[in-house]
């Protein structure tokens, strides 16, 4: 499988932080120094922020995602945002499945896959998660469980919608705890994932498909990870609060 069929990407995700004028802020501190990358860019960042981003990252190469969204156009939710909504303020990307939103606000793989669809068929790209709970990974199903989430998640979509859907395995034990996959970890996951779009899709779609890596990555162990063949980039927590770490990775990444 060859890597360079492939484009990488690295996305930040903010989580719950930064308030508007301080997104403004950290983008303008991120902007002069991922200006030349040799990868995608993506920032994506609490829904009050996104105004503020759009507004921020005009012209530049870095695109803006959210973190979440409804899988229902419009409606009685409240406090929800729908996917038409982020679309219409030319959002480009949307997290789904984030194991913060799985633990803490019951996501399931089935409303994992209604918000996957509702993304795409309002025109976004996808930054969908998966990954295994430390016990998951002890008992050995690791394999099983993320090949199991990739395909509950992408039940209904088409070869062609593919296209507009990134994978992130994030082992959830790794995730904002400094812990952090070996890179013999993360390619071995990454590589059950493309498998699993193999077995689905064929050889073709497996092949172009970019799967990040996340959990802790930093701009210490980021070439390491992104090294292996198949890490196509990686989804950033705590490191993309910060312009120097987050440009570090997204130079390792543009190798
Ligand atoms: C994340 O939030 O997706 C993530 C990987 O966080 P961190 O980099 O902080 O572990």
């Amino acid at each position: 499988m060859n890597k360079a069929l492939r484009k990488a990407v690295i996305a930040g995700n903010w989580k719950m932080n930064k308030t508007p004028a301080e997104a403004k802020e950290l983008i303008e501190g991120i902007k002069p120094l991922v200006g030349g990358a040799g990868c995608g860019v993506v920032v994506c960042v609490p829904y009050v922020d996104l105004a503020a981003a759009m507004e921020a990252t005009r012209g530049t190469n870095i695109g803006v995602g959210a973190e979440n969204c409804h899988w229902e156009k419009s409606g009685a939710f409240t406090g929800e945002i729908s996917a038409d909504m982020l679309a219409a303020m030319g959002v480009q990307y949307v997290i789904i499945g984030h194991s913060e939103r799985r633990t803490y606000f019951g996501e399931t793989d089935v409303t994992v896959n209604k918000r996957v669809r509702a993304a795409l068929d309002s025109g976004l790209t996808v930054i969908l998660c998966v990954g295994e709970y430390l016990e998951q990974r002890e008992q050995g199903v690791t394999s099983e469980l993320v090949a199991m989430q990739t395909k509950i998640a992408l039940g209904g979509v088409s070869k062609e919608e593919l296209g507009k859907i990134i994978i992130a395995y994030e082992p959830v034990w790794a995730i904002g705890t400094g812990k952090t996959a070996t890179a013999a970890q993360a390619d071995e996951v990454c590589a059950t994932i493309r498998a699993t779009v193999k077995e689905l899709y064929g050889e073709d779609s497996a092949n172009a498909l970019t799967v990040q890596y996340g959990g802790s990555m930093n701009a210490k162990n980021a070439a390491e990870l992104l090294d292996q063949p198949n890490v196509d980039g990686g989804l950033i927590g705590g490191a993309s609060l910060k312009p120097a770490d987050f440009a570090e990775i997204v130079k390792a990444a543009s190798r």
